[in-house]
């Protein structure tokens, strides 16, 4: 991408002009990309750009994540969405970037990329800000878009005044409905159903769930983990470490099967989610480990190597009988039913999915009903786990409504 926008031989004496709103990710990497060739003026509600990304920062700030097996784009949901985009976007592209503006990252060993220790989410931040600014991007914040027209004329809010702009192209990245006290608050339908554009209620994704747990159990087990399990709904599972908390549970292993809980939740089917204690042993195996110690907890604990809330936690969800026959216990741990209630609040989540319906947009992420308005972002109603995938799918969506609109001014060729 950067050899074509550097071939381009167009040389404009009036910039078109274009309306960036939200200064997230995915409207950051947009300006970035357009402001060498249009008059780029990047809007945002709240008194400085990228607050949830500062946010996403304070447990280590993923940027992105090594690809699966079967690559980048089969993270994201529905299927096919992401391809032309993460095409323009792939994580070379974003290591590229990330080096261009001094921001140094390494890979863990969960193939999460991170900056370089030393460089906080703030710097990384302001690493990106600045370059925009250098590149003639004019920021403005405490703005806030209340509306455009079908010629792109938009109605924003500058510090309680009303200001009519006019623009060539306008990009919306306005985010999602989770975490609203970053500004990202999922105010902005309105905006775009009074064109009958289509907009879908904002739900919870990589959030916790509610589950029904005794008193006795939150006063003794809430703070702790649950390491080494496997939780499984429907075909799906996932392995790893969930933190028990006082209203159910959270953690990276749980979070991949919110997709799932979520359309059992909208179906109005219970939420069936099981945890295996034991993914390495099969329930003979565990058994044998017991050899001819009595059916007990502590035996049970040591021989099967429990911590103590999973032991507690195996114990609340067995029946006697069970708990008194060793194989039937050792099969138990292996399939308790966790009695979930529901999701935990959009709000609480880290991300959301709703917002812009897809059928709405272009292949080249312009509205249907607004052609010259560019959405990127979780605005947009797409899906992915956490752990850098929701961050690099915002740039690389920023990046791609970047392109079309270059597209449009001939300054490239196709996206
Ligand atoms: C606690 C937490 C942890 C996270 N951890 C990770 C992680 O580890 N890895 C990962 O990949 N992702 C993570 N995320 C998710 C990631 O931060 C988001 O997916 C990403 O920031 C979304 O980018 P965006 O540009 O679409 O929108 P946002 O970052 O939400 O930005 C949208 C911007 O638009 C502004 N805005 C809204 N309405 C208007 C308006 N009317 N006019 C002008 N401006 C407006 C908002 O103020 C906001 O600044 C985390 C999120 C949270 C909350």
């Amino acid at each position: 991408m950067q050899t074509d926008l550097q071939n381009s031989d167009k040389n404009f004496s009036i910039k078109p002009k274009v309306l960036i709103f939200g200064g997230g990710p995915a409207g950051l990497r947009a300006a970035w990309v357009l402001a060498p060739f249009c008059d780029v003026h990047l809007y945002e509600k709240e008194s400085m750009p990228g607050r949830k990304f500062l946010v996403a920062g304070k447990g280590g700030l993923n940027l992105s994540h090594y690809p699966p097996p079967g690559g980048m784009a089969s993270v994201y949901s529905p299927p096919g969405f992401m391809d032309a985009v993460l095409n323009k976007f792939s994580l070379e592209a974003l290591l590229d970037w990330m080096n261009e503006l001094g921001v140094g990252v390494f890979t863990g060993s969960s193939g999460k990329i991170f900056p370089e220790k030393g460089i906080t989410p703030r710097m990384v931040l302001q690493a990106i800000t600045t370059s925009i600014e250098e590149r003639g991007c004019t920021m403005h914040t405490g703005c806030s878009l209340q509306s455009i027209d079908s010629s792109n004329s938009c109605l924003i809010f500058q510090n309680d005044v009303r200001v009519n702009l006019s623009a060539d192209y306008v990009v919306v990245a306005l985010g999602g409905a989770s975490w609203p006290q970053t500004g990202s608050d999922g105010k902005w339908t309105d905006i775009f159903r009074s064109h009958g554009i289509k907009t879908l209620p904002f739900r919870p994704s990589n959030c916790g769930v509610n589950v029904s747990w005794p008193d006795n159990f939150v006063l003794h087990h809430a703070g702790k983990p649950l390491k080494n399990i496997c939780l499984s709904c429907d075909e799906k599972s996932s392995t790893g470490e969930v933190l028990i908390t006082r209203y159910g549970l959270e953690g990276y292993a749980l979070y991949p099967l919110i997709p799932s809980l979520r359309k059992m939740e909208e179906e109005r089917r219970p939420l069936q989610l099981k945890v295996d204690l034991k993914p390495v042993n099969n329930a003979e195996q565990l058994v044998s480990r017991l050899g001819l110690k009595r059916a007990e907890s502590g035996n049970y604990r040591q021989a099967f190597g429990l911590q103590p809330q999973s032991m507690a936690l195996a114990k609340l969800l067995t029946g006697k009988n069970a708990f008194e026959n060793p194989l039937l216990f050792a099969g138990a741990i292996k399939s308790l039913a966790l009695p979930v209630l529901s999701l935990r609040p959009v709000e609480e989540a880290i991300s959301s999915v709703g917002g812009l319906a897809l059928e709405e947009v272009n292949s080249d992420l312009s509205l249907k009903k607004l052609p010259e308005v560019f959405a990127a972002g979780e605005m947009l109603n797409w899906d992915a786990p956490t752990g850098g995938w929701l961050i690099h799918g915002c740039f690389a969506t920023g990046n791609y409504v970047a392109l079309s609109i270059l597209s449009r001014l001939g300054i490239i060729s196709g996206v």
